[in-house]
This record gives C-alpha cells, structure tokens and sequence, in this order.
C-alpha cells in the first residue's frame, strides 16, 4: 500500500473533525441546515490552519440530499458520485494560474450546469496571487453569479485582496489552533497510528508549529518516521533546522557578556549542524519577545519558563535595541550570498553596542596605541555612568583628528589607485581571518586617501561603528591588500557629505589644514584653534570638481 502522509490520511472529512474554528464551522453548518447560502466566502487566516479542508466539506456537505445536522452523509446519492468523482468541485491554486485566462475560462464555465450535484463549487487558493486583471476577470463573475455556482476564496494575505471583490464576499477569518486543541489531535493520531510518543515531544511539536495543524501534523510524520525508539528535543530542533531555546538563552548570553569567542564558537556549531541561520535570528527575536513579556507580566509563561526568561541579564531598552538590529539583519540576510559574514558583522556589532561602556571601544583604541609602540603620557579614563566624559571623547579625538590628517594629505591619484584594487577584497570572503572585515569594507568605500590615511564611508550608520571597533584589524588587512601601513577613519555618507562641503568652503577660504600629530594632540586636548595655512591639492577629485 503506498504511503499516506498523516497529514492527509488525518485530514478532516466532516464539519464536527475540524479542529481550532468552532464559530467559522458553526456559521457554516448553520447556513447550509437554514438553506442560507451565500455564493462567495472569503476564508482569511494563517497558513495550514484548515481553510482549504473547510472549503472541501463546505462543497460536500452543501450537495448532500440528507444533511445531518451540516455534515455531508457521505451515503447518499450525491455524496457517492461526488465521492467517485468531484468534477463538480473544483480546485484551483492561484500561486500557480495568476492569469486573467484561467479566470477567463472559469467564467466560460461557470455558465454550464453541475454535472451531478447541485452546486459547482470553486476553491481558489492563494486568491491574493491573481494578476489584477483576473481579479477583474473574477469581479465581473462575482457581480452575477449564477445560482448553481458558489465561489470559496482563501487567503493568508488579505491585504492584497482588492475592496471590490470583499464587498462581495462573505468573510471568516481562521485562527491558529489552541495549543489544547492541538495537543489532543496529535494524541489521537498517535493512538491510532500505535505509535507511543511522550508528552514532552508532541508539546514540542505544537510550540513549534505555532498553531497551524498541517505544520504539526507534518512534523508528528517526519518524527514518527525516525527509527529511534526514545526520539529526543535536539533531533526535533534539527529536523526543522533551528536550535533548541536554551542554545539561543546561552547564545543571546554570549552577546549580552561580550564574549565574542564564545559566540563565534556558537556560530561555528550552528553552521556546521546545517541550521538556518534565518532560522536563528527569528529564534533569538522570539526570545527576546519572551524575555520583554516575562519581564512585565506576571505568570504569563508556565511552568519554568517564566524565570528562566526573567534570569536573562538584559533591560527592555536593551532588548529593543537588539531587537532592531536582528530585523535589520534579518531583512539583510534575504539580500546577501553570504549570511554567515553578515551574521559575525553584526553579531559583533550588537556585541559592542550592548558593551560598549565596558571594554570594546577602549580596548581596541588601548591595543592601537599599543601596536603604535608608543605609550599616551595620558591614562585613558575609565568609563562609567556617573563619569560625564567616556572614552569615546578620546576615541572622537582620534576620529576628528584622522580625518583632519586625511583632508590634509588626500589626493585624487592615490584614491584611483586604491579603489583599481579595491576589488581584491573579494578574494578575502571566505578567508577564515579575515572574512568579517572584507565584507564589512565591501560594504563600503574609500571616500579620500592618501599614501598615509584611508577614508571610508557607509550608506549605514551601525556599519561605522562596526568599523570603528575594529580599527586594528582592518589595517593589518589593508596591508595584506596594499602592502602598506594605512591609517583609516570611517564616516557615515551624511556626515561625508558635511565634511566634504566644510572642506570646500574652507578652500575657498583658502583655509590649509596641518597634519595634527595624533598622541600629542591626545595629550593635549584643551590646545585649541589649530593654525590652518593654505591648500594645495585637489583631495577629492571628480567629486569636489563637479560641485565646483
Ligand atoms: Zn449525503
């Protein structure tokens, strides 16, 4: 016998099997016991969550000569030759026949009488799928529908759904099934099926299908499939290709510690188990929603779940902020062909963003003074809440300085030799050292150079700050690609657009800007009003040629 997926085998056949749309089914079988019907429904709601088999009892029932109580008998006349032969049902998937032709052609038809039952049912599924000019195709059926003919329209995107043609249909709107509900339905089948699966699993199975009973019922097959006598959660999380919650709490934790090796670690075990990655960044977004809800209302998760959410180390302002980023990389990740880069970018960024009072920003500039070999007379002050100033005056200090000394020094030649080799950073995307840094500087571009200083801008704001965190490492890179001790600043394009304006303005003033030495200045950061001279050279080429 060839296999049945349970998802069909267990699909319901009757108004009274279906499970999670007690009031929709109600209305229903009370329209067809009342002898009220309507010749257009609009069935709205998630995916899998029963608008389809609805539909099909709808059709059934509808063209039973002895309904009881709604339900098709199943015995009669009508109900065997539907049984035999539904040409009087017919389906239609508008993701696949979006044409005004199919619409066309259903029109043609619908003139034509049932071959055997009393009513022509038509299920258009994914409705929201048709071109504008089938909808208008359907519309001008909608608006004289023959009596003999009933029109079921499902959607799980209603929006798209033109006014017209709702004014003209009857709505329901299906909702996710209960976890109660659907618990029960995943026990029956087990039951049925002799299978012995735990409690613990089938709640697994209905937390992960988030109300839709196909998705459930799908993922009961494929685990009912495995040959392991005790299945476990982790093999679940890995059929579905995510994680289990307490990875993505020890994940998030990485983040919230600043401990990016542990993290990197984290990201290498996912990659490697084959989990999708998108699948992990709307994980750890369903967590910190748990998290924020945990943290306001009072017993809304049970069992363990409420504290161990609440023991989580993060603000609310904090989990907005994260929050924010992973849609950000989320929408990001659809566009990229390399999600695992994009992933470290922006892990590391949320990372400094979270810490950024703590260590990233001040060790990095510490390590670059460091590198430099040479020690600011200076200590760098600590950061802390009640301290007004923060490291990040130094760290501004160094930026302001860097771009002055690029203004300085920079020259159209040296900016059309960097960016011919500009891209040779490709061939370091998949470099294991190196791979976050190419793709964060092909993010971007070198906006002013010189044979010293490398100026680089970003359409993205928290890309500067990335940047800016990794100083170090992205000039170690840079001579790997230029074979030279570049020193780089980044900016964002509007703060670019400042600058390069102040700069043209200062030239016409025939203001110079002096190459300011970088500690010393740190040294002294009260010394004001550095003398500016004259300017030589044309630093942005073509750009500042055309504004001119
Ligand atoms: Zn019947």
């Amino acid at each position: 016998m060839p296999y049945v997926a349970l998802y069909r085998k267990y699909r319901p056949k009757k108004f009274d099997d279906v499970i999670g749309q007690k009031v929709t089914v109600e209305i229903l079988k009370n329209s067809i016991i009342n002898n009220k019907i309507s010749h257009a429904y609009l069935f709205n709601g998630p995916r899998g969550t029963g608008k389809t088999s609805v539909a099909k009892i709808f059709a059934r029932s509808v063209n039973c000569l002895n309904n009881k109580n709604g339900n098709a008998c199943g015995t009669c006349e009508l109900c065997k030759k539907i049984q035999e032969n539904d040409v009087d049902i017919i389906e239609i998937d508008a993701a696949s026949n979006n044409g005004v032709e199919e619409i066309r052609e259903i029109r043609s038809k619908v003139k034509l009488l049932p071959a055997v039952a009393k009513y022509k049912v038509y299920i258009i599924d994914e409705v929201h799928m048709l071109s504008t000019g089938a909808f208008n195709a359907l519309l001008k059926t909608l608006e004289e529908p023959p009596s003999h003919v009933i029109f079921i329209l499902a959607t799980t995107e209603i929006h798209k759904i033109p006014l017209t043609i709702l004014s003209r249909c009857q709505r329901f709107d299906f909702n996710k099934v209960n976890s109660e509900e659907m618990f029960a339905k995943l026990n029956q089948i087990c039951k049925l099926e002799k299978k012995d699966i735990s409690d613990n699993i089938l709640k697994l199975i209905v937390k992960l299908s988030d109300g839709g009973c196909r998705d459930a019922i799908n993922l009961l097959d494929q685990v009912l499939s495995l040959s392991s006598e005790n299945i476990t959660e982790d093999e679940i999380y890995d059929m579905q290709g995510i994680t289990s919650e307490d990875k993505i709490i020890d994940f998030l934790n990485t983040i919230l510690e600043n401990d990016i090796v542990g993290g990197m670690k984290f990201l290498d075990s996912f990659v490697n188990s084959g989990k999708n990655l998108n699948g992990i960044v709307e994980q750890l977004l369903i967590l910190l929603h748990n998290i924020a809800i945990a943290n306001t209302v009072d017993n809304f998760f049970q069992g363990d779940s409420q504290k161990k959410y609440i023991a989580i180390n993060v603000n609310l302002e904090n989990i907005k902020i994260l929050t924010n980023i992973l849609i950000e990389l989320e929408n990001q990740m659809n566009k990229s062909t390399n999600q695992r880069n994009l992933f470290e970018t922006y892990y590391i960024y949320m990372s400094s963003v979270i810490n950024d009072c703590k260590t990233n920003v001040s060790n990095n500039f510490v390590n670059l003074v460091k590198n430099r070999k040479q020690t600011p007379k200076k200590e760098l002050k600590e950061c802390s809440s009640e301290n007004g100033e923060s490291v990040n005056t130094d760290f501004n200090l160094l930026k302001k300085i860097r771009i002055n000394n690029i203004l300085a020094t920079a020259n159209k030649e040296e900016l059309i030799k960097i960016n011919h080799d500009y891209e040779r950073i490709n061939d370091f995307i998949a470099n294991k050292v190196y791979n976050n840094i190419a793709a964060l500087l092909l993010s971007g571009k070198v906006v002013a150079a010189s044979s010293e200083y490398l100026l680089f801008s970003f359409d993205d704001k928290s890309l500067v700050k990335v940047f800016l965190s990794n100083l170090e490492k992205i000039e170690k890179f840079l001579y790997e690609i230029y074979n030279n001790e570049y020193k780089v600043m980044s900016v964002d394009s509007n703060e670019w657009v400042n600058i390069k304006n102040e700069f043209i303005i200062n030239k016409k003033n025939k203001v110079v800007y002096e190459i300011l030495p970088e500690l010393d200045v740190l040294q002294n950061q009260n010394k004001k009003n550095t003398k500016f001279e004259s300017i030589t050279n044309n630093i942005f080429g073509d750009e500042v040629e055309t504004i001119n």
